[in-house]
């Protein structure tokens, strides 16, 4: 198992993303769709596919919980709760995309 990340801030990023600044000396942006789309719940299963509703990723609500968990209240009563594990490892910048032990391109032929 991999530690729990501690998150540095947590703030919205205007109103279609939030940004997570890491302790460990990274910055992340989450567009709220992705989040949204990836949330872990029971009924979402991280699978959301098809139209979103825009009230489905509007956020209402936007907050930690303790050390290692975020909460996210949507316009539409949805609640997700993404522990910092899970928020760390959805993160698309650059340099996570590009880590050399997680491969994009299947090298077999
Ligand atoms: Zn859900
Ligand atoms: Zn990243």
């Amino acid at each position: 198992m991999v530690k729990e990340p501690k998150i540095k801030g947590l703030n919205e990023v205007g109103r279609y993303a939030i940004g997570i600044q890491w302790a460990a000396d990274h910055d992340s942006i989450y567009p709220l769709e992705n989040l949204r789309r990836a949330c872990p719940c029971n009924a979402c299963h991280g699978r959301v596919t098809g139209e979103v509703p825009p009230a489905s990723i509007r956020l209402r609500h936007l907050s930690r919980m303790g050390e290692t968990g975020v909460f996210l209240g949507w316009a539409d009563g949805h609640e997700t709760l993404y522990t910092t594990a899970q928020l760390r490892a959805l993160c698309r910048c650059a340099h996570c995309v590009a880590e050399p032990e997680r491969p994009i391109t299947d090298s077999r032929r």
